[in-house]
């Protein structure tokens, strides 16, 4: 066919379609501006797509405000009290040191509203219409925000999850990570319930600022899922610091009087404290957006069920970060946002690789972590070698601290590749960044072995540990 032709038919059967091809206010419209949301939203506009998002909180969601940030600021105040003690070895005389609570959290709140700004002003150099307030679902296309409705081709639920508490007698007198953060005064007794993430790096931070502190935990040690040597060092190195952990215990209902508040425990026994802080997981933030309306399929924890390309059951709605419950952890939640724009926006079909991802509790001392646990490894691999190192770090040869710390390499016997790296120490969620990168590229204990330490440093014993235990 003649090319003129073949264009007067194109334009013939454009014309047809036209008057039926709905034209959307956005291309991409998401809800949530945190940081699964503001990556996808800012990625997908920077290609071409006309994008919006609505938030009804602060710009960067969890981790910027009431999450990572903050929490790691307070991990850095609380550890000064250490800090302090340690530097009496090395000469200093620092009694006079005092702690003023209300300077760090003004001090916090600033930070954050800085990061705030800077949110805003990335979503409105990328091009993105911010909409203030609460976003629900109406149907597979159209997004309502207050009294206004938006038309979409497609949208991406990014909202994230919120602490859940179980249902017990009293929950009400009793906080969440939410409130830790702006508390107005520090108590003098706390006790945190729960063995996660949050629980263990909030017990840090309540007893490096002073606050007598008690961890209680359901099961029989705390950080299920992590190594069990790891689980049982960090218990160690937490006791030794002060902390009160109490396993195999859980509250059964709690009791406010004037002068305090009662836990009364599963037990029997009951505890005066000044505070409970419940740090039970995190749910899914689904509820009452609209999900139900269009029928978008939810697991038994209320996550969006998403495919490998972050699309629900509804073919138009998208879900990205910790609203689908599987990997919750910021650099999960921004890296999916990258994968749907470059999916759906720039032509470029890009999937995650959930193999490998490290990870950092930063409990004091910090837990590090990438690849395999022992059991893990031993459960898929017939033979495997373990290599472990203990030691006081060199700082704490002049001070008084009984700190110290622990690394475990496990490695494929038969292919010699290393498939997992535990670290306890000071700044192992640094050290196992880079060791993470060794993990992705697949090597070998060998290449471990051949690669020079840096002396004198507590990494380089990473690549000295020469005997399997
Ligand atoms: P979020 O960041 O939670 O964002 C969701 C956003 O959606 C929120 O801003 C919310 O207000 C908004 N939203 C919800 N519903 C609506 C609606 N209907 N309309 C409009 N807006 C809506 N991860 C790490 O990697 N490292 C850490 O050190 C770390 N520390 C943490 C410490 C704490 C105390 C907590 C709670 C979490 C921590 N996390 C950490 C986890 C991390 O914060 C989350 O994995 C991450 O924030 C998930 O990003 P997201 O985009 O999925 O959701
Ligand atoms: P986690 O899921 O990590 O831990 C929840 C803890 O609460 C577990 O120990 C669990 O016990 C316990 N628990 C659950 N239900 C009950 C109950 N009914 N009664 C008593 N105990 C209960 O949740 P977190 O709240 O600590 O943190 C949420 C998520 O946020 C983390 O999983 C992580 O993905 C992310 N996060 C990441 C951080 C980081 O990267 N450094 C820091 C903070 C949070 P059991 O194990 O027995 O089920």
């Amino acid at each position: 066919m003649h090319y003129i032709e073949k264009y007067k038919k194109i334009v013939i059967s454009f014309k047809i379609i036209m008057p039926f091809m709905k034209e959307y206010d956005f291309d991409l419209f998401t809800i949530g501006a945190g940081s699964g949301g503001v990556r996808a939203a800012r990625m997908s506009a920077s290609f071409g797509a006309r994008v919006a998002i609505a938030e009804n909180r602060e710009l960067g969601g969890t981790c910027v405000n009431v999450g990572c940030v903050p929490k790691k600021l307070f991990v850095y105040a609380s550890h000064f009290s250490e800090d302090f003690r340690d530097a009496e070895g090395f000469g200093w005389n620092v009694d006079s040191a005092s702690f003023n609570w209300h300077t760090l959290l003004e001090n916090k709140n600033r930070e954050i509203k800085r990061l705030n700004d800077i949110y805003a002003r990335l979503l409105d150099d990328a091009g993105v219409m911010l909409i203030n307030g609460r976003a629900t679902i109406v149907d597979p296309h159209t997004v309502a925000v207050g009294d206004k409705t938006y038309s979409c081709e497609r949208i991406l639920v990014a909202t994230g999850g919120w602490p859940s508490f179980p249902d017990i007698p009293g929950k009400q007198h009793a906080i969440s990570s939410n409130e830790a953060f702006h508390l107005e005064t520090l108590p003098e007794r706390i006790v945190i319930v729960g063995g996660g993430y949050i629980a263990v790096e909030f017990a840090g931070i309540f007893n490096g600022l002073g606050v007598a502190t008690t961890l209680l935990y359901r099961g029989p040690l705390f950080l299920r899922g992590f190594d069990d040597e790891i689980r049982t060092f960090l218990a160690e190195e937490i006791r030794k610091k002060g902390i009160e952990l109490l396993f195999n215990t859980n509250i059964e209902h709690i009791e406010k009087s004037d002068k305090s508040i009662v836990a009364h425990f599963t037990s029997g026994e009951q505890r005066d404290t000044d505070l409970i802080m419940y740090a039970t997981g995190r749910k899914p933030k689904t509820a009452d957006i609209g999900l139900e309306k269009v029928a978008v399929e939810l697991n038994g924890t209320g996550a969006i069920c998403v495919n490998e390309d972050y699309q629900s059951s509804v073919p138009s709605i998208y879900a990205i970060g910790d609203v689908t419950d599987r990997v919750n952890l910021t650099p999960v939640a921004i890296t999916e946002g990258i994968a749907l724009a470059k999916t759906l926006y720039a032509n470029q079909p890009t999937s995650v690789d959930y193999a490998d991802i490290p990870t950092c509790v930063f409990s004091q001392p910090n837990i590090g972590t990438v690849g395999l646990t022992e059991q893990q490894a031993r459960d898929q691999y017939d033979e495997i070698d373990i290599y472990k190192s203990s030691f006081t770090p060199m700082k704490h040869s002049l001070t008084d601290s009984k700190e110290k710390t622990f690394m475990k390499i496990i490695v494929h016997k038969k292919t010699d590749r290393v498939i997992g790296v535990h670290m306890i120490g000071p700044d192992a969620g640094e050290i196992i960044q880079g060791i993470a990168i060794a993990l992705k590229a697949g090597a070998s204990k060998a290449d471990f072995d051949a690669t020079i330490g840096i002396h004198p440093t507590a990494a380089e014993e990473f690549v000295t540990m020469r005997e399997p235990v």
